[in-house]
């Protein structure tokens, strides 16, 4: 076997689909019965509740996803949304629309007083997130790049220029710069957005990760019909497609090195690969390795880094098919009164299935809630977070409240124990202020043959970021097993 991918989350799925592209024989490991870890869809009490992640960008015909499944004659049944979500907070509440044009528009009519210093931002920002996200829609310009990409580069290096303005600055002092500190709904908005994105506030987010964020809702951003599972299977049968093999309810148990390779015992078996794809974070990754941490530098610094971001809290309800916002699948960013930072149970995002997907049977419907949660957490601040949650959520969308039948809760342990991530840390590393975030810019690369993809690794937190990220890892470490 030329590569054994551990984890069939979104980073591990990207790596083995195009390694398996490139001509490797890869197989694909995974611990749980189904694909796609913190963007999943699970089965409970007869009802399926998406397990974390709910909103996504690249999800248009001309994006990542949809091009991949289209090379296998497959096709994610994809809904894009407009108005992309609703946000409710005690002072305000607006419905953000997919047309750029009316979304300023709205933040202006929200903030009178700031219309003028909002447009100036958002044609800035509309400028630079352009350049931010044309490496995502063509990832053939990130690196490791051929001499065509490069000279692609050299040829519209000027459209970068106004970038290096900003870089090691925070969107806030960004914001200070067009006078927006006082615009108080709209940095709301954007602290929230920042909190759920690059894992950090305005004040400290690092400018061009949340100027790139702030596009989200113009990016092909919509619900998957039937869950995120949906999409994940459907990249899981891709990948068997392009010829490598998937293992589910597979765990990965450890991992020995051998003459030319390694040897992974599995659950279910023995297998020897000349290379390795660890979709961990990195201390899953070290202890499956079996070296401590402070052996490796790359390993122990991305831990570090790691450990600076948060959990997440989870409430996970069934609810009647009556008086909600919409029929669609929708989501519902809230904010609790005061002046709280948007984490513990005082900003909360809300999804909801569509009514005719029936999870949970005719006439139901599921909603999965998350929060910020600071680790290390114990029972008794789970409890309280969650208790605050209920009550952010409850006081902002009291029909939801009115609606609901049952509810599950779920925890940084949980996610420790159904997707391997220790301590519960999810999100990826957080994008705070500092030109450390553009140390690496291409594949991580911990040991000579093993690879770290996911959301702690190269290009960073969500599905479509760690999925691009593991593509480009294997194009690197195919190159790498054919000079060998
Ligand atoms: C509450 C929440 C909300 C989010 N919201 C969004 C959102 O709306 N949009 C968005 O794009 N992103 C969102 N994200 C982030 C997004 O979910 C993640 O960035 C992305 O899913 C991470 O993918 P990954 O491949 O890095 O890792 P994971 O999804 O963690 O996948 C790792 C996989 O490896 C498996 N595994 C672990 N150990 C082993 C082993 N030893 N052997 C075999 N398999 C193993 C796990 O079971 C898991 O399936 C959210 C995350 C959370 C937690």
């Amino acid at each position: 076997m030329d590569v054994a991918v551990v984890g069939a989350g979104f980073g591990g799925l990207g790596a083995a689909l195009r390694a398996a592209e490139l001509g490797c024989s890869v197989a694909l490991f995974e611990s749980l019965s189904y694909p796609g870890g913190c963007a999943s869809t699970f089965r409970r009490g007869g009802a399926e509740y998406e397990s974390g992640a709910t909103l996504f960008a690249g999800l248009g015909d001309d994006g990542y996803f949809q091009r991949s499944l289209a090379r296998y004659g497959l096709r994610a049944p994809v809904r894009l949304l407009d108005p992309v979500l609703h946000i409710r907070t005690p002072e305000f509440q607006l419905d953000v629309p997919s047309d750029r044009t009316a979304f300023v528009e709205a933040w202006a009519a929200l903030e009178p007083a700031h219309a003028h210093d909002i447009r100036r931002f958002f044609a800035r920002q509309q400028q630079l997130a352009k350049v931010l996200w044309s490496l995502f829609e063509d990832p053939t310009l990130l690196l490791p790049f051929d001499a065509k990409a490069f000279l692609r580069h050299i040829g519209t290096s000027l459209r970068y220029a106004p970038l290096l303005r900003w870089l090691g600055q925070s969107l806030g002092s960004m914001l200070d710069a067009y006078k927006l500190r006082g615009a108080k709904r709209l940095w709301s908005y954007l602290d929230s957005l920042c909190q759920i994105t690059v894992q950090t506030t305005v004040d400290e987010a690092e400018a061009s990760f949340a100027l790139a964020a702030i596009d989200y809702p113009f990016r092909g951003t919509g619900h998957v019909r039937g869950g995120i599972g949906v999409l994940a299977r459907l990249f899981a049968e891709a990948v068997v497609a392009a010829g490598a093999s998937v293992h589910l309810t597979d765990r990965v148990r450890e991992v020995t090195r051998e003459a030319d390779g390694f040897r992974l015992t599995t659950r279910r078996g023995s297998i020897k690969a000349r290379s390795l794809v660890l979709n961990l974070l990195p201390e899953a990754a070290a202890n499956l390795l079996g070296i401590p941490l402070s052996h490796n530098a790359e390993l122990q610094q991305l831990d570090t880094a790691v450990r600076t971001g948060c959990g997440a809290a989870m409430l996970y309800r069934v609810v009647r098919d009556e008086g909600l916002i919409s029929p669609e699948a929708h989501h519902v960013d809230i904010t609790a009164a005061g002046n709280h930072p948007p984490t513990q149970g005082h900003h909360v995002f809300c999804s909801l299935s569509a009514a005719d997907e029936e999870k949970a049977g005719p006439g139901f419907r599921t909603m999965t809630a998350s929060t910020h949660i600071a680790l290390p957490a114990d029972g008794a601040m789970v409890a309280e977070v969650q208790a605050r949650m209920r009550q952010t959520l409850d006081e902002a969308y009291p029909e939801l409240a009115r609606a609901t039948v049952r509810e599950m809760t779920a925890s940084p342990r949980t996610f420790a124990r159904f997707v391997g991530r220790p301590q519960g840390y999810v999100g990826g590393v957080p994008r705070r202020v500092g030109l450390s975030n553009y140390r690496s810019l291409g594949p991580t690369s911990v040991l000579p043959n093993v690879w770290l993809v996911g959301d702690t690794a190269f290009p960073g937190q969500s599905i479509l970021a760690a999925a691009i990220g593991g593509s480009k890892t294997a194009e690197s470490l195919t190159k790498g097993l054919a000079k060998r």
